[in-house]
């Protein structure tokens, strides 16, 4: 394979370009943290210079066509001809809080494989236990449950953070052991 000549757009160019046509509202990032911070996913991270338009299909180094990306991000970007796909992706993918996505992305995943949201098994865990969900704490039983989540999964070699499947996969498990904890019957009998 022929080796790619390194990309001489700056993170800085980068930036300024896009800060012109971009509204940061689209972003899980603030244009004043937009040199350290993944556009994508708001981590801050090490940042790559993206192709919106790959090199191979002509895209060139030049700000316009580059985004700031970390890692993680950078490998599961669209790669494909029409510029236009590079924003619609990061702007779905936008999280107003720093230090969610990922969180928010297992609980998709979640979702995804179960078809109910973490939230909801966790109401009617608490409802079922006999606690009040209106009255306060949920929001600390919710952080518990998916700190200790955390605490039983495992990265894959070569993958240096929880990927979405392992992290639905430890809500779940949490799920089941708050579950029975509070003696609830989980999961519930669905059909
Ligand atoms: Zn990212």
């Amino acid at each position: 394979m022929a080796k790619r000549a390194p990309i001489k757009t700056t993170i800085r160019e980068a930036k300024e370009y896009w800060m012109q046509y971009i509204d940061e509202c689209d972003l899980s990032v603030d244009w004043s943290e937009a040199e350290s911070h993944c556009w994508r996913c708001g981590c801050e991270r090490h940042l790559e210079r993206c192709h919106i338009i790959p090199d191979s299909l002509g895209g060139k180094d030049e700000p316009a066509n580059i985004v700031l990306l970390c890692k993680r991000c950078h490998k599961e970007g669209p790669n494909v001809s029409d510029p236009e796909i590079m924003w619609d992706w990061i702007k779905a993918y936008n999280v107003s809080l720093y230090n969610t996505f990922w969180v928010i992305q297992g609980m998709k995943e979640y979702e995804f494989i179960y078809k109910r949201s973490v939230q909801d098994e966790l109401a009617y865990i608490l409802e079922e236990a006999g606690y009040d969900e209106v009255h306060g704490g949920m929001e600390e039983v919710i952080k518990e449950v998916v700190r200790s989540a955390y605490q039983k999964a495992s990265m894959h070699f070569g993958q240096p953070y929880f990927n979405t499947a392992t992290m639905a996969g430890a809500y779940r498990m949490m799920l089941k052991e708050l579950a029975e904890q509070y003696g609830v019957r989980f999961p519930e009998k669905k059909y």
